[in-house]
This record gives structure tokens, sequence and C-alpha cells, in this order.
């Protein structure tokens, strides 16, 4: 049975590392996948980099106002098309969409991630999202909350404060200071100051916000 996985993390626990061999794992196995990722961040447009310096294109990106199922069915029918014109259908066994992987989950919508649900169930075809947990007040992202509320799997990746601890929160710094204040998404070509983030512990967070949480 197909599930719906969140992989979800501090900044920098490496998931789109994790969401590239994933995919490597898939295609060595000689099956296929898609790599989607939502629009919103604009940085790298549909580029997926892990820190370790790998990078592949998204096969779609998704904007807020988009139709998941729809798109995923739309490129799942030309992955069957491309193959099949490759390899005559009656010389090999159908080809089918393995699994579809989502970088930057945390931007999606909460129907998007409903969207994830139905592709799951209804369709038969394994999702698994990578994303952030929560913004850089602690409180969850939408699409991190819905995915929290609705995967058949959670797996936490990990990755360490500067104290040692494991990082849970993600801290804010413009211009090398932190801030508490702000939007959400701020995006570094829209911000004077260059903005940053590090992972921290919660006792590490508590002490650089002044007790403050969001
Ligand atoms: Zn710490």
């Amino acid at each position: 049975m197909a599930k719906l996985y969140f992989r979800y993390g501090a900044m920098n626990s490496g998931k789109s590392t994790a969401l590239l061999q994933a995919a490597y794992n898939y295609e060595e196995r000689g099956q296929h996948v898609l790599l989607a990722k939502p629009g919103i961040d604009t940085k790298d447009a549909d580029r997926i980099s892990s820190r370790l310096g790998m990078t592949r294109d998204a096969d779609f990106l998704i904007r807020p106002d988009d139709d998941v199922r729809a798109l995923f069915a739309a490129h799942r029918a030309r992955v069957r098309r491309d193959a099949e014109a490759l390899i005559p259908a009656d010389d090999a066994a159908p080809v089918d969409v393995a699994c579809l992987l989502i970088d930057e989950a945390q931007f999606l919508t909460r129907d998007q991630v409903d969207d994830l649900l139905r592709i799951v169930v209804l369709d038969g075809v394994p999702v698994l999202a990578y994303g952030i947990r929560t913004d850089f007040q602690t409180r969850a992202f939408p699409g991190s909350r819905r995915l929290l509320e609705l995967a058949h799997s959670l797996e936490e990746l990990k990755t360490i404060c500067r104290c040692g601890r494991k990082a849970l929160f993600n801290a804010r710094l413009v211009g090398g200071r932190f801030v508490f204040d702000g939007d959400q998404v701020a995006i570094d070509e829209l911000s004077a100051d260059r903005v940053t983030y590090e992972s921290m512990c919660a006792q590490c967070y508590l002490r650089e916000s002044g007790g403050r949480l969001g």
C-alpha cells in the first residue's frame, strides 16, 4: 500500500540531500520518479540543491493556486508516453511513476497537502515530502502543519545546534543579528540586509530571544 511520508527537520538537516538520494535509489533499480517543489522559493527557481553540491531540476513547480493532483496526473501520463515511445508497450512491463518526491514541502498550501494524500490513496503512488517543520518564530508552516496531521509516516532528520544538542528551531539573522519579528518567508534578494538562519536547540533559541517564542 502506498503511503504519504513526511521527513522534516530544522534547516541544514540535509533534507534535499536525502531527497536526491531517495530519487537515486529508485532510479538505480530502473524505476521512474517525479520531483516537484513549490514555486514560492524563487532563489533558484526549479532547482533542487543539496548543501553537498548535488543539484537537479524539479520536473515541475507547484504554484500556490495549482491543483497538485492534476499536475501530477499530467506528468505521470508524460512519463508513461515517453517510456512507450522508447520501448514498444508489449515488449516490456508498463512503465509508471514509482514515487513523487516533494522538496520544500513546508510551502505547500493545506489544500495541496490534502491532494498529496489523494495521490497516495486514490492514485496509488507513494509521496515523499521533505520540509522544515517550523518558521523562525517556532510556528508550523502551513504545509508542514497539514503534513504532520495527514502523513502515514513521520521521520525527523536531525541536525546539531552550535552547543551540540539536537536543533529544533530556526533562528533568523539579518545582517548577522538575531531577529524575532518579521514575515514568515524572507527571500534574500528582497532584503537589504542579508537574511540567514541558524538551526538551534530550544535552550539556545530562548537565550537569544530573551524567552520569546514567536
Ligand atoms: Zn543549543
